[in-house]
């Protein structure tokens, strides 16, 4: 309950931050106000998912509409948080993973709004997940533990590096963007290289599987771009509940 409630709260503070961060605006000041007639929200009309329904999705002083997409988020990080309880329990990983959980749905809106994936959260999520790992309670080994995580989080960048060296070389175009080099790097750093590497094979699986139903239905033009990074972060928050069975499984057929 509590979890569902600290989500909900997560959940609008990160509307705020997917509207504003790519504009690189600041997500303390000012406070929230309509984005069609420009009135500060009242604290009544800003409480999470409730003010959308009884408000039917309508500016309060000029009736625009207000987009479905905020009570989603709200709901969204109510969930993802939910789930990290029940997924873990009240433990330190479970916060590594909710906060992971908070940044990757928001990253995955923004990309697929915006196609940038603000430094904000990827670079803040890299050091945050740095920090929360280091002094994690009750653990020795610290020095280990920070070797690792720099150690998980380059290796990524690293491979997305060589990634996009192949692309300019043999394609001569971008195939990554650098906003996927510190993504998969911030999620090495939550969730280890292994994990993050799956996420990017199924992300990259997903998207093309994506691409190929829209160049079917003629939707797609050669130089459209795909938000990759949206399915990067989808796959991210989908490795952290079910990754750890598919990487046993998987790495079954090497004993
Ligand atoms: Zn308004």
């Amino acid at each position: 309950m509590a979890a569902l409630v600290a989500g909900l709260l997560f959940g609008s503070f990160l509307n705020v931050c997917i509207a504003r961060l790519p504009a690189h605006a600041s997500v303390v000041a000012p406070r929230s106000h309509c984005r069609s007639c420009g009135k500060t929200i009242r604290a009544f009309d800003n409480i999470p998912v409730a003010s959308w329904l009884w408000l039917r999705g309508r500016c309060r002083a000029c009736y625009a509409p207000i987009s479905i997409q905020y009570p989603l988020v709200e709901l969204g990080t109510a969930l993802l948080f939910a789930a990290c309880i029940l997924h873990t329990g009240v433990t330190w990983p479970t916060l590594l993973d909710a906060v992971a959980c908070f940044l990757l749905q928001g990253l995955a809106v923004m990309d697929a709004q915006t196609m940038l994936l603000p430094d904000t959260f990827t670079l803040t999520g890299l050091a945050l997940a740095f920090v929360l790992k280091v002094f994690a309670p009750g653990i020795s080994r610290r020095g280990e533990v920070a070797w690792k995580t720099v150690e998980d989080a380059a290796l990524a960048a690293a491979l997305l590096l060589l990634i996009w060296l192949l692309y300019r070389v043999v394609r001569r175009r971008n195939g990554v963007g650098m906003g996927d080099v510190k993504l998969l790097a911030m999620m090495a750093a939550f969730m280890g290289l292994p994990l993050a590497l799956l996420s990017y094979f199924i992300a990259a699986l997903a998207a093309a599987v994506f691409a190929v139903v829209l160049v079917a239905q003629r939707k797609l033009r050669g130089s459209d771009r795909i938000p990759f990074g949206s399915f990067l972060a989808g796959a991210g928050i989908f490795a952290i509940f079910a990754g750890k069975p598919i990487l046993t499984w998987y790495l079954g057929f090497f004993r």
